[in-house]
């Protein structure tokens, strides 16, 4: 509230001294050198890979269960997505798969997800990036502040990365927000132009794919307010995925290992054959679920058979049998343990 009527008082409402700052703060967490905000994380995906090049005709490979965010970003570049398979362990890409990908043809750039919050295996992907010399781009969305054993956060792997702000992310506005971070200069630079009409001066509309693409002063202060809590909260949500690891014990439920702050736990999801009837049982026992996500982006109905030949075995499968448990910061120890007894019951 006081974030708010500061800037209400201030009279900035678009790109002002909250966006500079809340934009010098989370480049610094970050470890980068740049933040470029812009209005949601789909945006940031689509704006932050013309920023490094992606236009029409491009390969930019990419998974196929992260919800269709990357590949609406690579179709509006008019590039072409280009499907890889998951580990089935993790839910992020598989490496072999992508290996066997690149022995069909090349690709000029690399969505990686850090889905459900899990920064994906950065150390398999970053050398077989330069083995054959694509770009990597990561879509941290789901992973903000998730860091690997060296201390490097989630975004400071590759070229660019792209976050969301929407409400119910690890970090959240209190509206849609999104952010592109890089330690290319020329990248930031080409971003804070793509975001403001593909302006290169004022009325000079000058790069292809150029919007308005930009976080407002409120949000900006919002997020201000809410950074310096991210650790807590992503430290909460991964004390309660922890202890579902630990506790939840059922031969029918396969619970994902636990972790260290290489997760953020944005989303807790076991696997099970029975979705539905699990589903049921919780929902009796008071306890909410969620399927991310049902659909694989192969199969979408806008693609029509566009992909009919197109074979993810693995994804198909964690399509038809992901589901995510409550486990968010506010969730109560008495809560988590109804969570955890409903799923040993059933
Ligand atoms: C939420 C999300 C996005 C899109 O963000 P919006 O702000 O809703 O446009 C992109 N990628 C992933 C992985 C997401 O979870």
């Amino acid at each position: 509230m006081r974030a708010c009527a500061a800037v209400v008082a201030s009279g900035h409402y678009v790109l002002g001294p909250n966006v500079k700052a809340f934009e010098s703060e989370f480049a610094a967490y970050c470890g980068v050198s740049d933040c470029v905000s812009v209005a949601n994380g789909t945006e940031a995906l689509e704006l932050g890979l013309r920023s490094i090049g992606i236009c029409q005709g491009k390969r930019v490979a990419l998974v196929a269960n992260a919800a269709m965010y990357g590949t609406t970003a690579v179709l509006a570049c008019a590039a072409e997505p280009v499907f890889v398979d998951i580990d089935p362990s993790c839910h992020t890409l598989s490496p072999k798969a992508l290996e066997a990908v690149l022995a069909t043809g090349p690709i000029d750039a690399l969505i990686v997800t850090h889905l459900y919050g899990r920064l994906a295996d950065m150390r398999s992907i970053l050398a077989l990036a330069d083995k054959h010399g694509f770009a990597v781009f990561e879509d941290c969305a789901q992973a903000h502040g998730a860091r690997d054993a060296s201390g490097r956060r989630a975004g400071s792997f590759g070229i660019a990365a792209s976050f969301s702000f929407y409400p119910t992310k690890n970090l959240g506005a209190l509206g849609d927000g999104g952010a592109v971070i890089t330690n290319d200069p020329q990248v930031a630079d080409t971003l804070r132009k793509l975001r403001q009409y593909g302006w290169t001066a004022k009325y000079r509309n000058e790069l292809p794919g150029g919007r308005n693409s930009r976080l407002d002063e409120l949000q900006a202060a919002f997020l201000r307010t809410m950074l310096p809590l991210l650790d807590g909260w992503n430290a909460r949500r991964r004390e309660i995925a922890n202890r579902y690891s630990r506790e939840i014990r059922n031969e029918r439920i396969q619970v994902p290992s636990t972790s260290g702050e290489e997760y953020v736990a944005h989303l807790y999801v076991v696997q099970v054959s029975d979705r539905a009837g699990l589903q049921q049982h919780l929902a009796g026992a008071g306890v909410g679920s969620d399927v991310h996500y049902p659909i694989g982006d192969h199969r979408q109905p806008l693609f029509h058979d566009r992909f009919i030949s197109t074979d993810l075995p693995v994804t198909e499968a964690a399509c038809g049998n992901v589901l995510t448990l409550p486990c968010f910061p506010e969730l109560t120890n008495d809560e988590a343990t109804r969570v955890i007894l409903a799923c040993n019951d059933f």
